[in-house]
Order: structure tokens, then sequence, then C-alpha cells
């Protein structure tokens, strides 16, 4: 399972496949990390520095936050694709064909002077959250969403 979750300021990736609940993340931020909520992120309930700090800490991966850098990405299912926009500008988008077997990734990218802000990921991830939460198959030709994917 993929999600998001983000505040003004930080966004956490979460790749639920890859936890083998070793619980720094409840421990580190109880606030923020909490199973017993729904959902089990919150990220407006701690310190930034306290959040940042406790998802370094996951030891397996399963969490990974990066800045957000100002920048919103949002799902447009009916443009099948997901897209990444600085204000009012689109400066990435992530695109699926929408098929019989399911949703297919077929198209990631990002305009190249907002390189290295994972904002590609964001995209992708948008994707896979948006697919999983509907219980439709997902899978991808675009190599970077592969990449992604296999993370
Ligand atoms: S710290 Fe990482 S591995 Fe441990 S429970 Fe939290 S998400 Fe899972």
């Amino acid at each position: 399972m993929h999600r998001l979750y983000e505040n003004e300021y930080i966004v956490i990736f979460w790749n639920s496949a890859k936890c083998y609940h070793a619980k720094k993340c409840v421990t580190g931020s109880p606030a923020t990390f909490n199973p017993n909520n729904k959902p089990w992120i919150n990220m407006n309930r701690a310190e930034n520095a306290e959040i940042w700090q406790t998802v370094e800490k996951c030891p397996s991966g399963a969490l990974t936050c990066v800045a957000r850098h100002n920048i919103d990405v949002v799902f447009e299912p009916e443009n099948c694709r997901s897209v990444a926009l600085d204000g009012d500008k689109k400066i990435g988008e992530c695109d699926f064909a929408d098929t019989e077997d399911g949703w297919n990734i077929y198209h990631t990218d990002v305009s190249p002077e907002y390189g290295g802000k994972s904002i590609a990921k964001r995209l992708v991830y948008k994707v896979l959250e948006a697919a999983e939460k509907q219980r439709i198959a997902i899978d991808a030709t675009c190599s970077y969403a592969v990449k992604v994917m296999n993370e």
C-alpha cells in the first residue's frame, strides 16, 4: 500500500509493504504516528523537526520524507493523471491509461528546473494511492514509475 501524507512543509511517503513494525515511528512521535487512528499518520500534531527526525529513524524504509517546496500534487481522475502545480503553473504530470485490466502508468515528467525535489515520486504515489483506494489493478510501462513501485 502506497500513501502520501503532507502538511505545509513536509511530505511523507508510506509504503506499507516494507514496514516490519519496529514501531520506531510510534515511539518517536506518538502524536503523529498512531496505528489506532484513521488515517494513522497525522501531520499536524507535532513539530516538523520531530516528524522529520522520526521518519529518518524508520529502519525499514517504509517511511520516507521530503520537503514540500510549496508544490501541490493533485489527482485528476477525469484526465487520467496526477499533476504537480507551482501556484497555477503546471510543472509536472503522471499519466495513466484506464484499460480493461486496470490502470497503466505510461508517462511521468517534471520540468527540469524543478528536479531534485522528489516531485515525480509524489506524482506516481498519487496515482498508486488512488488506484489502491479504489481497488483498481495498477501497472506501469513508464520506467520511472516501475522504479518507484519496486523501491
Ligand atoms: S518505524 Fe518504520 S518499520 Fe517501524 S513501524 Fe514505523 S514504519 Fe514500520
